[in-house]
């Protein structure tokens, strides 16, 4: 398969859409908002994750444009919910190194956000670890989407290439502990990593927040340790727009 070609296509013919997982006030129980994840339905191969996806959109550049599509469209699906009442509701988008060092990134947010109407501090882009071996110009471009209002994060944090000198000299938001430390916190033994990670977000003044959260042990551990915020199949795996709407319903009935 060409794959590049199937990218253009896929783009062209709406075969991407969005789902969105809750993220969680873990002090208030509230919902914060939600993160977007890019989900694509072929065709003929049925659905593919971003898993294979995002590598081979990143190997062919196809990630510029597909990534400018997916912060387009969350923002302008937040921006809607937001004006028919959920007006608190942020939203997180993935971001590949890619496109953060494409010359035209910092414009790109800047046009997503003029033509989506939406707060700048509404959104987060989240980024993996790998960008703070480009120090110098991380350091530069993470300044400029804090000029704009945007918030960022690092991703998967913990299991990258973080230095903690660069870290601590870096204006980002939040940290998001990776999976695998939640998965690895069980009624068997304390986890030293999660707490450690917790208690450096907090020294730095950073939202920490804890993805994977599965069990309700994994989810009390967190909000006693002081885990800003949380997301998990626990809480809500990713639901599709209409699914979401569903939730906020039923969430804001409750709460
Ligand atoms: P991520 O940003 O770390 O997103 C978290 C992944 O964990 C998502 O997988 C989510 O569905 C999954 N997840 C959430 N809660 C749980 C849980 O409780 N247990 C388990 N086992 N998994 C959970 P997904 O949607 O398959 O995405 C995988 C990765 O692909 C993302 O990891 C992100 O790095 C990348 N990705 C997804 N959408 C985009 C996008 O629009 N742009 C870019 N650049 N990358 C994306
Ligand atoms: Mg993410
Ligand atoms: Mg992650
Ligand atoms: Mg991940």
């Amino acid at each position: 398969m060409d794959i590049e070609k199937a990218l253009k296509r896929a783009l062209e013919e709406n075969q991407f859409h969005l789902v969105y997982q809750p993220k969680i006030d873990l002090k208030t129980g509230q919902l914060n908002g939600v993160e977007a994840l890019l989900r694509w339905h072929h065709p003929r191969f049925g659905i593919i994750s971003p898993m294979e996806l995002i590598p081979a959109a990143e190997e062919t550049r196809m990630i510029i444009d597909i990534g400018g599509w997916v912060m387009h469209e969350a923002c302008k699906q937040v921006q809607e919910w937001q004006s028919v009442g959920h007006s608190r509701l942020n939203v997180a988008v993935n971001v590949s190194v890619i496109q953060l060092e494409d010359d035209d990134f910092i414009a790109s947010v800047k046009r997503v956000i003029e033509r989506t109407n939406l707060a700048p501090a509404c959104l987060e882009l989240e980024i993996t670890e790998s960008i703070m071996q480009n120090t110098k110009d991380t350091k530069m471009i993470l300044q400029q989407l804090k000029e704009l209002g945007v918030r960022t994060s690092i991703d998967d944090f913990g299991t990258g290439y973080s230095s903690l000198h660069v870290l601590q000299h870096l204006p980002i938001d939040a940290l998001k502990i990776d999976q695998s430390f939640i998965k690895g916190l069980d009624e068997s033994g304390a986890s030293p990593m999660v707490k450690t990670i917790i208690e450096l977000g907090l020294n730095l003044d950073l939202d920490i927040i804890a993805e994977g959260i599965e069990t309700d042990f994994q989810l009390q551990f967190l909000k006693q340790n002081g885990c800003t915020l949380g997301q998990g199949y626990l809480l809500s795996k990713p639901l599709d727009g209409a699914n979401f709407e569903r939730y906020l319903k039923a969430f804001s009935a409750i709460h």
